[in-house]
C-alpha cells in the first residue's frame, strides 16, 4: 500500500514517443534538421531572435560564460539559492565567484543585496563582468531592476532560467532577453519540459548566438568569413578557438520539440496544482511560496516554509518515509565544500542560509494526481503534529 510520490516527474505521450522514434528511422540521429527546427519553435515560443540548443543548461552556462568572454580574474555573481551549475559555469572559465544574497520573500537574488555589493564593488575595484540571476522556483527574479544597476555598472546579464520555461515577466515570456544578454532554459527530467538531458541558450545577439554555435562543436568552423584561408576547397574546416562538443541529438531534439506541443499545458496543471496547495495548506504551520506582482511562475517548484525550522529535518524524514519524495532546494552553494575550500564560510550569505534551514519543496509535477496531493498534504499535517 505504500505511496511514492517522486518531488518531481516527466510526463512522456505517445506522441513524444513516436517523435523519437521518427528520428530512429531517419538519416541523422545528430546534426540533422530536428536540432534547427527545435531551435526555431523555441525561439519563436520565448519571442527571441536566437536560441542556442545543447546537451545540458550547465553546458549552455559554460558557452554562455564563454561567449560573453568570462575569462581569469573576472568575476561572476550569482544566487547562493540554486544548482551548484549556476556558479560552475564561471569557475570552468576560470573566473572568480560570488554570491549576492536572496530576498526573503520571492528566495531570488536581492535587488538591495546586489546593489549594496556593486557600491562595495565599484569602491574597491571588484565589479563583476557577468551577473547570473537565477528564477527560483520559476519565478523570474526582478530583471527590469538588475537591468538598470547592469547599465549603471556596465556588466553582462546571463539569466539562469533553468526552472523557469514558459513562465513570464512583465507579460513577456522568460527567455526573451529583454533585460538580459543571454537566457539559459534546462530540459533534464525534473524540470518543466524535458529532453532526456539537455539546454539551451537564447540570445538577441546575432554576434553571441553565433560564438555559442561555435563553443558547442569545437570552435569548428565552415564558414569561409571566420577562415583564416578561404581557397582549400568543399571539406576543408577551420578550428578558430578552443571549443567543445556539447551538441544536443536529433533524438533529444524531438523529444523536446513534441514536449513544447504540451509546455502551456503543464504550466497550466502546475499552476493549479500550487494554487490548490495555496488552499489547503492555510492554517498549518507554513509559509506559502510569495508571488511577486510583476512574475508569472512556471510553478517548477513548490517550497514551503516552515514556522519552526527546528522541525525541518524531522518532518522531511517523516515525509519520505511516508513515501512523500519531498526534497530541499537547495543547500546555498557557497557552504558546499568546494566553495568553502575557495574561501566562503557560513554565515556569508545569511538569509539563504536561514530559508535552507526553514524549507521542504513538495511534489509538484503536471501529472500528479489529485489523491496523491491529497496524500502529501495529510502526511505533511501529520509530520507537522509531531
Ligand atoms: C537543473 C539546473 C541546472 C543544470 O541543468 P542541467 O540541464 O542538468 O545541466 C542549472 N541551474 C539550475 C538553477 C538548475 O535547476
Amino acid at each position: 500500500m505504500g505511496n511514492n510520490i517522486p518531488y518531481g516527474r516527466q510526463a512522456v505521450s505517445e506522441a513524444d514517443i513516436q517523435a523519437v522514434v521518427d528520428v530512429l528511422r531517419s538519416d541523422f540521429l545528430t546534426q540533422g534538421p530536428v536540432v534547427p527546427a527545435f531551435e526555431k519553435r523555441l525561439a519563436d515560443y520565448c519571442g527571441v531572435a536566437h536560441a542556442v540548443a545543447v546537451n545540458s543548461a550547465t553546458s549552455a552556462l559554460h558557452i554562455a560564460c564563454l561567449a560573453l568572454e568570462v575569462g581569469a580574474g573576472d568575476r561572476v555573481w550569482t544566487s547562493p539559492n540554486t544548482f551548484v551549475a549556476s556558479a560552475n559555469c564561471a569557475r570552468y572559465c576560470g573566473a572568480v565567484v560570488d554570491f549576492v544574497d536572496i530576498d526573503p520573500r520571492t528566495y531570488n537574488m536581492s535587488v538591495d543585496a546586489l546593489r549594496f555589493k556593486l557600491e562595495q564593488a565599484q569602491l574597491q575595484g571588484t565589479l563583476p563582468k557577468v551577473v547570473i540571476p537565477v528564477h527560483f522556483a520559476g519565478q523570474s527574479c526582478e530583471m527590469r531592476e538588475i537591468r538598470a544597476l547592469a547599465d549603471h555598472y556596465g556588466f553582462r546579464i546571463i539569466e539562469d532560467a533553468s526552472h523557469a520555461i514558459g513562465g513570464r515577466y512583465l507579460s513577456q515570456a522568460v527567455g526573451s532577453c529583454s533585460y538580459s544578454d543571454i537566457t539559459v532554459f534546462s530540459f533534464h527530467p525534473v524540470k518543466i519540459i524535458t529532453t532526456g538531458e539537455g539546454g539551451v541558450a537564447t540570445s538577441n545577439s546575432v554576434d553571441l548566438a553565433r560564438r555559442m554555435q561555435l563553443f558547442r562543436s569545437h570552435c569548428v568552423t565552415r564558414d569561409i568569413d571566420e577562415m583564416e584561408h578561404v581557397e582549400r576547397g568543399p571539406a576543408y574546416y577551420e578550428q578558430i578557438d578552443l571549443g567543445y562538443n556539447y551538441r544536443m541529438t536529433d533524438i533529444q531534439a524531438a523529444l523536446g520539440t513534441s514536449q513544447v506541443d504540451r509546455l502551456d499545458a503543464f504550466v497550466a496543471r502546475r499552476h493549479e496544482i500550487a494554487g490548490s496547495y495555496d488552499e489547503s495548506l492555510q492554517g498549518l504551520e507554513v509559509q506559502v511560496p510569495w508571488q511577486h506582482p510583476d512574475s508569472d511562475s512556471s510553478w517548477h517548484l513548490y517550497v514551503v516554509k516552515l514556522k519552526y525550522p527546528d522541525m525541518r529535518r524531522e518532518v522531511l524524514e517523516q515525509l519520505r518515509s511516508a513515501g512523500v519524495q519531498a526534497n530541499i532546494h537547495y543547500i546555498p552553494v557557497h557552504t558546499q565544500p568546494y566553495y568553502r575550500k575557495l574561501g566562503f564560510r557560513y554565515g556569508d550569505f545569511p538569509e539563504s542560509e536561514s530559508y535552507y534551514q526553514a524549507t521542504i519543496t513538495l511534489p509538484l509535477f503536471p501529472t500528479m494526481t489529485v489523491s496523491q496531493q491529497e496524500t502529501v498534504v495529510d502526511e505533511l499535517q501529520k509530520a507537522l503534529a509531531v
